[in-house]
């Protein structure tokens, strides 16, 4: 294989660009921004919507196979692609199928005996039967970062945010008073074979991701729930690739699925240099068909955080990489975008957390959250 298509050309597409070079594979990708942080490391560029089915016909015929960056898809329009053009898509679209509506995931995940919080379709402004305050409500189609997803506390809330969005077909979820949000990194390869990463612990503001750390502390009974979570999900979607899974862990020790990204995941950002083979030449193997990669730790740990704009302005703060740079053992990553907007995804850096597997767990943890607290001095300033 020679050439991959990738639907969308931002930082996940760059990441995923610069791991195809050093597998020997180009990548022409879809997106309508010729600003777009992929296009420069491209072979080409198919200049459309990533939902542009027509765009994605012309995609189809310089490369061999289409992998994506997103999932805001037209996936009917696809569908009728793949069947009418024979165009083949990693993951596969019946793999994608349950997963885009946020209500429809639910669904499959609770269907699939997989424990999920309580949630049921929002029909109309007022709390429906079984629900108390406070209630997580999210858009069931396109929501990203956080965006789309409300945390609402009251009756006066809930109505106004059916009167900000009335066209919006929402879900609403019991509020989980979660001890901690987790992740993992799924792939599987083209022999069905399941490989999972280091579990991870996120940590959201606002509904986005704010740090990612690798954990030295979790009981071996999680990491084998988490573990044969995403294996059961993986095989019964039938799917290739590298999926990112939320999760929620309770103080009871039970894990919650959060929700299911078909894709690479900034929760994985930490792979390129804390693992043997990143979440992105991992996805490169899977939709080269090639052997996956060893997921194992190659340091004692890291910890990741994100460059989160806080303004609107022009500025490619180079200043402050520079001192981010200099923190011992950290790694920037820049996506150049051209703008800065409070909350868009700039950037993110990992920093490398020893060497070795820590002989003290709270140490560790006392070191990667130092650290954290070091970046967010440098790049909130
Ligand atoms: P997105 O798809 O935009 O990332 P998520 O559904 O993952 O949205 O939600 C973003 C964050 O909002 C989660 O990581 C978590 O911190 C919080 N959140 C989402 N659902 C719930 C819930 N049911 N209970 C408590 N917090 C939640």
């Amino acid at each position: 294989m020679k050439r991959i298509g990738v639907i969308g050309g931002g930082q996940l597409a760059w990441m995923m660009a610069s791991a195809a070079q050093e597998l020997g594979i180009e990548l022409v990708i879809q997106t309508p921004h010729t600003s777009d942080v992929a296009v420069g490391l491209a072979v080409e560029t198919v200049l459309a919507e990533v939902d542009d089915v027509a765009a994605t016909a012309t995609l189809a015929t310089k490369c061999d196979v289409i992998t994506f960056e997103n999932e805001f898809v037209d996936l009917d329009g696809l569908r009728k692609l793949a069947t009418t053009e024979d165009v083949c898509f990693i993951p596969p679209l019946a793999a994608l199928a349950p997963l885009l509506d946020k209500y429809t995931q639910r669904c499959y995940l609770r269907d699939l005996g997989l424990p999920v919080p309580k949630f049921a379709p929002l029909t109309h402004s007022e709390l429906p039967l079984g629900f108390e305050f406070p209630v997580a409500i999210k858009a069931r189609r396109n929501g990203y970062d956080g965006q789309g997803t409300f945390i609402i506390k009251d009756e006066s809330a809930l109505a106004d945010l059916y009167h900000r969005y009335p066209d919006t077909p929402f879900l609403i979820e019991e509020f989980v008073e979660f001890d901690r949000e987790l992740a993992i990194i799924a792939a599987r390869g083209i022999n069905g074979e399941v490989v999972t990463y280091p579990i991870l612990e996120t940590q959201q503001e606002d509904q986005v991701c704010r740090r990612v750390f690798t954990l030295q502390d979790l009981p071996d009974e999680i990491v084998q729930t988490c573990n044969s979570i995403a294996s059961k999900l993986l095989t019964s979607l039938g799917a290739f690739g590298v999926f990112g899974i939320e999760l929620f862990a309770t103080r009871e020790g039970k894990v919650l699925v959060n929700e299911i990204a078909p894709r690479t995941h900034n929760s994985g950002h930490l792979t390129i240099e804390a693992c043997a083979t990143s979440q992105f030449s991992q996805l490169i193997r899977a939709v080269a068909g090639l052997p996956l990669g060893s997921t194992a730790l190659t340091c004692g740990g890291a910890v990741m955080v994100n460059l989160l704009g806080y303004e609107d302005t022009h500025s490619d703060y180079l200043a402050k990489r520079h001192q981010l740079s200099a923190i011992p053992h950290s790694h920037v990553h820049w996506y150049g975008k051209q703008e800065s907007r409070i909350g868009r995804k700039l950037g993110h850096v990992t920093i490398l957390v020893g060497t070795a597997p820590h002989s003290d767990p709270q140490d560790y943890r006392a070191q990667a959250e130092n650290l954290a607290r070091q970046v967010a001095a440098i790049w909130d300033e």
